[in-house]
């Protein structure tokens, strides 16, 4: 299996090497927008823990992660009054992984609209900032 690389954007993200919309920390996990979103409101959930993906994953790291997923998930459907979240997580470059550090999309659906490419085109950041605004605020309400 290959090796985790540190380098990789997101494990510069976590150390704040570059910025990020944050929306969540908690001591194991973080997550932010995603800077190409499919939808508004596409944020991706990390583990603060090293892994390339699922597959080398530790299971006590899954098993702190699918909580939050679902808490962000739950606050995107209502920032964001979607009809429903996709949840969608890649391994490898053949599935079609593109960062090499473990995330979790979490993207809000809307009937009859289609998703945005994958990694297709970079959002401005004064909307992804507002996009965070309101998740955050979604989280504090509960
Ligand atoms: P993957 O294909 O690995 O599952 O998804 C990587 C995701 O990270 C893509 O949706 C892409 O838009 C997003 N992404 C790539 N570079 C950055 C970045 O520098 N910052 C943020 N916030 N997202 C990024």
């Amino acid at each position: 299996m290959t090796a985790y690389d540190d380098g990789n954007i997101f494990a510069k993200i976590l150390r704040g090497e570059i910025p990020s919309h944050r929306v969540y920390e908690d001591d194991d996990t973080v997550a932010f927008m995603d800077v190409m979103p499919q939808s508004p409101g596409h944020l991706l959930v990390l583990p603060k823990a090293p892994s390339r993906n699922l597959l080398d994953a530790d299971p006590a790291v899954l098993a702190k992660l699918l909580p939050v997923v679902q808490k962000l998930a739950r606050a995107a459907k209502t920032a964001f009054e979607a009809d429903g979240v996709f949840i969608a997580q890649f391994n490898e470059a053949p599935a079609g992984q593109t960062v090499f550090h473990l995330h979790v999309h979490v993207i809000p659906r809307y009937d009859g609209i289609a998703l945005a490419p994958h990694s297709g085109t970079m959002e401005k950041p004064d909307v992804l900032a507002e996009q965070a605004a309101k998740l955050k605020a979604a989280l504090a309400a509960g």
